[in-house]
C-alpha cells in the first residue's frame, strides 16, 4: 500500500510519519514540496504519486493570523483540500483529512456529536468547515477527524509553557471558560492508522467513511489543565516558583485575541469508539507521559 502522507512536518504529521510506517509505503511531503496556496501544484503531485492513501496533515492552523489572511487560509484550508479530494475520487484513493471543533460556536455545555449544526466564530473555523464540505463533495472515499487542543511532545506547547511561566513568575492567569479536551497528536495518529487499516480491510469501506469526532476522553478547562501540568510537576521536586493560590481564573473576554474561541469546544466521540471498536483514553494519560518524556529530555 502507498500512502501519501502531507504537512509531514507538523505536530500531528511528525507523528504520523511513525503511525503510518508499518501500513504501507509512507511518502510524506512537507511546505517545501507540497505547498498547499498552490492546490494545482499539490493535485499534480497526488496524480504523479497515484497512492492508495492520501493522509493530510498540512493546515493553516494560525487562528489568529488567518483573521488578516482570510484568502490564503482558505486556499490551504479548503480549496486545495477540495482539489486533493477530486483527486482521490479519480484515483480511488481514500483520503484521510482533520478538522476542528472551531466549525461550532460552542454555544451550550453539551457535546456536540457529528450532527449537530455548525457555525464558526472565525476565519479558521469557516475555512476549515469549508474543507469538511468540500472534502464530501467529491464523492471521495475519506475520514475527516475533528479535533481539539491538539499538543505534541516535539516543539513547543501550552503545558510546557505553564511549566517554565510558573518557574519563573509568581503569579499566573489563565482562561477558566473554554472547556475542551487536551489531544495529543500522537494518539490521532494512532486512531488514524487504526481506522485507516480498518477502512482497508473492510468489506463495505463506504460503511466506515465519514466524519468523525476524536479527542482524548474527559474534559478540562485552560486554568485546570495549568494547574494538572503545575501540581503535577511540583509534586516532582520541579522547581516551581508560583504558588497554588497565586493562579487565577479568568474569564475569555478578559484576553481578547483577533479570532473568537468557542467557549465550548466538548465533542462527542461515540461515533468513532463505536464504528472501530476503539477506546480513547483520558487526556491526563497522554499529558503525563509527554510531561514525562519533557522532563527526561536533557
Ligand atoms: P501544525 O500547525 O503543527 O501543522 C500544520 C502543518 O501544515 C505544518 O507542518 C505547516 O508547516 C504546514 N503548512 C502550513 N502552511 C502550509 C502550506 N502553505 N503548504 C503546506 N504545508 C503548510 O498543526 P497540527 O499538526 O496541530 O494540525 C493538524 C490538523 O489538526 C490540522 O488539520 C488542524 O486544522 C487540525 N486541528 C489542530 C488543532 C490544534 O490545536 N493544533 C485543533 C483542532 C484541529 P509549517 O510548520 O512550516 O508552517
Amino acid at each position: 500500500m502507498n500512502i501519501l502522507l502531507l504537512g509531514k512536518g507538523g505536530q500531528v504529521g511528525w507523528e504520523l510519519q511513525r503511525s503510518l510506517a508499518p501500513l504501507g509505503h509512507v511518502i510524506a511531503h512537507d511546505f517545501d514540496t507540497a505547498d498547499f496556496s498552490q492546490p494545482d501544484a499539490v493535485a499534480a503531485l497526488v496524480r504523479q504519486v497515484a497512492p492508495d492513501v492520501i493522509v493530510n496533515a498540512a493546515a493553516h492552523t494560525a487562528v489568529d493570523k488567518a483573521e488578516s489572511e482570510p484568502e490564503l487560509a482558505r486556499t490551504i484550508n479548503a480549496t486545495t483540500p477540495g482539489a486533493i479530494a477530486r483527486e482521490a475520487a479519480a484515483l480511488g484513493a481514500l483520503l484521510v483529512h482533520y478538522s476542528t471543533d472551531y466549525v461550532f460556536d460552542g454555544s451550550g455545555q453539551a457535546p456536540r456529536d457529528e450532527s449537530a449544526a455548525t457555525a464558526p466564530l472565525s476565519v479558521y473555523g469557516h475555512t476549515k468547515l469549508e474543507g469538511e464540505q468540500l472534502i464530501a463533495a467529491s464523492g471521495c472515499h475519506h475520514l475527516i477527524f475533528r479535533t481539539s487542543w491538539v499538543y505534541a511532545a516535539r516543539g513547543g506547547n501550552f503545558a510546557k509553557t505553564m511549566l517554565r511561566l510558573a518557574a519563573e513568575r509568581d503569579a499566573l492567569k489563565v482562561i477558566h471558560d473554554q472547556i475542551g479536551a487536551p489531544t495529543g497528536a500522537d494518539l490521532l495518529a494512532d486512531i488514524s492508522a487504526h481506522a485507516i487499516r480498518a477502512v482497508r480491510h473492510s468489506a463495505a469501506p463506504e460503511s466506515l467513511c465519514g466524519l468523525y469526532h476524536l479527542v482524548a476522553g474527559g474534559e478540562t478547562s485552560w486554568f485546570d489543565y495549568a494547574r494538572f501540568v503545575i501540581e503535577w510537576a511540583r509534586a516532582r521536586q520541579v522547581p516551581i516558583r508560583v504558588a497554588p493560590e497565586a493562579i487565577e481564573p479568568i474569564p475569555t473576554s478578559a484576553y481578547p485575541t483577533p479570532a473568537q474561541r468557542p467557549l465550548n469546544s466538548r465533542l462527542d466521540t461515540r461515533k468513532l469508539q463505536h464504528a472501530f471498536g476503539l477506546h480513547l483514553p483520558h487526556w491526563q494519560q497522554g499529558v503525563e507521559r509527554m510531561l514525562t518524556e519533557h522532563l527526561h529530555t536533557p
